[in-house]
């Protein structure tokens, strides 16, 4: 890819920031500190707070809220799904049965709505949004949207508070047990536990891509032709990100645009990547119409970019890809994996991958659940793709089915820790296995 584009737009940002640097991650040198502190209500309290309400926060709230805790969960947007509904990605990898009863649930309901197709699971991601909601609401879990978590309150690795900031303003949310599906590991960040991100020799996150979607429409109503200047006309296929598109309904496509090179954990790097992603969406989209003659007219944009990769907790295991390999069993497994090692080259906006097809089959494989568990925490877990895992692990283990699994796993366990008045890592691990099970997750390999 053209390092140029992202180089001049992590410049921009970065100059309005005291001694910046530009550069994907560029930690800005810092004009100084200021101490802040200020009293807030402690307005809510429960047994399990749920940080991030993607797949794997909403699986595990729901689960947690089955299991007989009082649950709340906090969504820094206005709907939950995350990636799955916020993100514009609509569409299942990996097995569809055997994910346990909060899956299995989403499932029937999408079927319900006639929201999804039975061969390939594409599905209609707003319904998802509406689904989940239900989901949630009907179990009794308490929602917070537009809410975002800001920082915790820790002590010798308990948490007792978490400062969250919605339209009321600041306040706090007690609770026993905390569960972390931020994507970017944002509680156990705020907290000082050890995270660590991207490829190991130099922190590059898998890309992240924007997904958009257009109407078939007349010609003579798609956008005019871009200009040259703040775009780059695409002029061959050759010159064209990786860009997949595939059907929308009736007289539609859904398309994905890969972003390289930008970190989801860094404030300026996510704008610029955003920026990007945007503008990408544009030069691609007039190729279709301009070279391809495609009568597409842009119908929406997700109203954030697909974030594949962004920060994972140190867990007391850490998943590697000779598990998967091997398909290594693990007496305390709580999770399943059925996908392949989906790992896009970091640095590359191509179709690239950093294994070849061959090695990027692994067999059914199981995750413990020990990789939920947060090294040096006491009652904090992390589920969906911020669980403890490396790089390649985690290229298959981030997809829909799984995270949703982990997170069922953690909100089982979330429960039953409270009901014991112990900490999860006190648990018998054979019995959150047991319960997983009972709930219908299969782990067999
Ligand atoms: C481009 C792309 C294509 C993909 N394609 C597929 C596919 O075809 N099939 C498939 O199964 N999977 C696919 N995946 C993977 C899958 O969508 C995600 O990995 C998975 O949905 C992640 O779920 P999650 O709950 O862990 O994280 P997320 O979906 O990222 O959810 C995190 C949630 O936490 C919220 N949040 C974050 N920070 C805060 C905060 N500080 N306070 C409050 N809330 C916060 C976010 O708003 C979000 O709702 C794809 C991913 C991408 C990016």
């Amino acid at each position: 890819m053209k390092r140029r584009h992202f180089l001049q737009l992590a410049t921009a940002c970065s100059s309005w920031l005291l001694g910046a640097r530009g550069g994907a991650a560029a930690e800005p040198k810092a004009a100084g500190e200021v101490a802040w502190s200020r009293s807030v209500p402690v307005r809510y309290e429960a047994d399990v707070a749920v940080i991030g309400g993607g797949i794997a926060g909403v699986s595990a709230a729901c689960a947690a809220a089955r299991s007989g805790a009082k649950v709340l969960l906090v969504e820094r947007f206005a709907v939950t799904g995350g990636d799955m509904t916020s993100g514009g990605v609509a569409n299942f990898c990996g097995q569809l049965t055997g994910q346990g009863e909060v899956f299995d649930t989403i499932l029937a309901e999408l079927r319900r709505f006639k929201a999804i197709e039975e061969k390939k699971p594409v599905f209609h991601y707003e319904i998802l949004a509406i689904v989940l909601q239900e989901m949630l609401l009907q179990r009794g879990v308490k929602l917070l949207l537009h809410t975002r978590f800001v920082d915790a309150i820790e002590k010798d690795g308990r948490i007792r508070e978490c400062i969250v900031c919605g339209k009321s303003g600041p306040e706090a949310i007690r609770a026993k047990q905390f569960i972390d599906c931020s994507g970017e590991a944002d509680l156990a960040r705020a907290c000082g536990f050890a995270t660590v991100k991207g490829r190991p020799e130099d922190g590059l996150q898998l890309p992240m891509s924007m997904m958009y979607f257009v109407r078939h429409v007349e010609p003579k109503d798609a956008f005019p032709q871009l200009q040259e200047g703040r775009f780059e006309p695409i002029r061959t296929k050759d010159e064209l990100p990786m860009t997949s598109v595939w059907p929308d309904g009736p007289r539609g496509n859904a398309i994905k645009v890969k972003i390289p090179m930008f970190d989801s954990t860094d404030t300026e790097s996510l704008t610029a990547a955003e920026i990007r992603g945007r503008r990408r969406m544009m030069e691609v989209l007039d190729y279709h119409q301009r070279v391809e003659k495609k009568p597409w007219r842009l119908d929406h944009c997700s109203p954030i970019i697909g974030i594949r990769e962004g920060c994972r907790i140190v867990g007391d295991y850490t998943l590697v890809v000779d598990d998967l390999r091997a398909a290594r069993e693990f007496d305390d497994a709580v999770a399943r994996g059925t996908f392949y090692l989906d790992g896009h080259k970091p640095d590359d906006d191509k179709r690239t991958y950093i294994l070849s097809h061959e090695e990027m089959q692994v067999p059914p494989y199981q995750i413990p659940f020990r990789s939920l568990l947060v090294r040096d925490a006491k009652n904090l877990q992390a589920a969906g793709r911020c669980f403890s895992a490396d790089q390649l692990a985690l290229s298959s283990a981030r997809v829909s089915t799984t995270c949703s699994m982990l997170g069922q796993a953690a909100g089982i366990a979330a429960a039953e820790a409270i009901k014991r008045g112990c900490d999860p890592r006190d648990l018998d691990a054979g019995l959150v296995r047991k319960t997983v099970e009972e709930r219908g997750a299969k782990l067999g390999v």
